[in-house]
């Protein structure tokens, strides 16, 4: 055999090698996880798919708060879910984005009069060009047409209060540094900073997409002291399904 073709033959196999760890790397990182059904999680909050991310709606007074505003740029699943309750776009009155990534904030420009609010440590991925900084995520690009302006920065603990409704915000860096939790109507939103598996436990922020993963852990224990007494009745997430309870958010990283 030629030198020459040795060598792309061992290149070859090289990339096909890497290839197949990195799918098995990405698919690890999602396996084993309840899967999300769209529907009312309480009176008043519904998971909507968005694909293979959620969205949640937040009944407020004539019309919805997100949470966060999905992977779709047109925003097709959200506006199908606002017309089931004879609602447009419009009435959308806030966006709270669990986190900066483009993932979670593809359609947030389709509601034209929602405030948008996030925490100013995910400013850089949100407003641009910044990248994430996990271990896969600071090798993908963002994608300039979701970058948004105008948000609002959220104060750690403090409510929103939205057509009536308190929407509760808490800074649990990890995922990103500007990752939050909601509080609205007892459900307790943590997009990717936590996860369901299908053995009943709960699993921390997947570590290949996130800035700093014992980081994640530490938030999400602090996060459940912070919760206690709060009338927290269920706990959702951005690719999984949600789950009754808070019992297990302490027990993350053991
Ligand atoms: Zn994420």
């Amino acid at each position: 055999m030629r030198p020459m073709k040795r060598i792309v033959i061992i290149v070859l196999v090289v990339i096909a090698v890497l290839g197949v760890a990195g799918v098995a790397t990405v698919g690890s990182a999602f396996a084993g996880l309840n899967e999300s059904k769209p529907g009312t999680i309480v009176p008043g909050v519904d998971l909507v798919k968005d694909g293979f991310v959620n969205v949640f709606l937040v009944d407020v007074d004539q019309g919805v708060a997100l949470i966060d505003c999905g992977n779709d740029p047109t925003g097709k699943a959200i506006i199908e879910a606002l017309g089931h309750r004879t609602l447009t776009e419009k009435d959308v009155k806030a966006i709270f984005l669990t986190h900066g990534h483009g993932d979670h904030t593809a359609a947030c420009k389709r509601f034209p009069n929602a405030t948008i609010y996030a925490f100013e440590g995910d400013r850089g991925l949100l407003e641009g060009p910044a990248k994430a900084k996990g271990a896969l995520t600071k090798w993908i690009s963002p994608d300039p047409s979701r970058v948004l302006t105008q948000v609002k920065w959220l104060t750690d603990g403090a409510p929103v209060t939205v057509g009536g409704v308190d929407i509760t915000a808490w800074n649990i860096p990890g995922h990103t540094g500007g990752s939050a939790a909601y509080l609205a109507k007892g459900v307790v939103f943590l997009g990717d900073s936590a996860g369901s598996q299908t053995d009943g436990h709960l699993r921390g922020a997947p570590g290949i997409f996130s800035d700093d993963p014992a980081q994640n852990v530490a938030s999400m224990k602090a996060l459940a002291g912070k919760l206690e007494g709060k009338g927290v009745t269920h706990l959702a997430f951005a690719h999984s399904g949600w789950v009754a309870g808070t019992g297990e958010l302490t027990a993350l990283g053991k």
